[in-house]
């Protein structure tokens, strides 16, 4: 084998295990800030597939995970995620793990990991995005937790930068109207309008159409 055949070998191996989702049958929590008219679309249409350049950045993000999830365990902090199931399955949420309570009286607290390019791309402040405080309430929302914190990891430095996000029940509520109408929307075959203002006339919208 020639150096330029390893080289599209190891890409091809990567992209096969780069445990990508592309098929997904739900409505996933983690997109729930995002415009309900692009949830829908992406929720019937599904996602367009990943390129290979995308392919290689998820594998890298899920292996800065798994790197984060090991130095919990050698803290002995670390349990395991959840899954949440509402409406049969059609609104699912999977949590990256939860860290142990100091205490039996409060419960354990939500885990998020993010992996990000370079330490320039870690949130500004002390404020996790709009996008990532709707997808963290949303699972306390259901889970039931009170606080989450939040992981980022610069895939070029190795530095982690932590963040923590309060439970709000307001938010949480309305989080839940969201999730209702969703499935109301998907069952009655209706597409809900747009709220970001980029959806267009019924087209799809990228999956950064974040809901700002
Ligand atoms: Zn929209």
């Amino acid at each position: 084998m020639n150096t330029r055949e390893l080289e599209k070998s190891l890409v091809n191996y990567i992209v096969a295990h780069s445990g990508h989702d592309g098929k997904r049958s739900y409505i996933g929590l983690s997109g729930i800030g995002d415009c309900p008219r692009a949830i829908y679309l992406r929720h019937v249409h599904g996602e367009e597939p990943p390129s290979v350049a995308q392919h290689l950045k998820f594998k890298r993000g899920y292996e800065a995970e798994e790197a984060i999830i090991r130095y919990l365990r050698g803290l002995g902090l670390y349990r395991a995620g959840e899954t949440i199931r509402l409406y049969d399955g059609l609104v699912q949420g999977h949590t990256d793990g939860r860290i142990r309570a100091s205490s039996d009286r409060i419960g354990d607290s939500l885990l998020e990991i993010k992996s990000v390019a370079v330490p320039e791309h870690f949130p500004e402040g002390e404020r996790v995005p709009l996008r990532v405080y709707w997808q963290t309430t949303a699972y306390m929302h259901y889970l039931g937790r009170r606080y989450c914190h939040v992981i980022y990891l610069a895939c070029s430095s190795g530095e982690p930068r932590l963040y923590g996000v309060s439970y709000r029940p307001g938010l949480g509520r309305q989080i839940e109207d969201k999730v209702n109408g969703l499935v109301e929307a998907v069952r009655a075959c209706q597409i809900p309008a747009c709220s970001c203002g980029r959806c267009g006339a019924g087209g799809l919208v990228g999956k950064d159409g974040y809901y700002e």
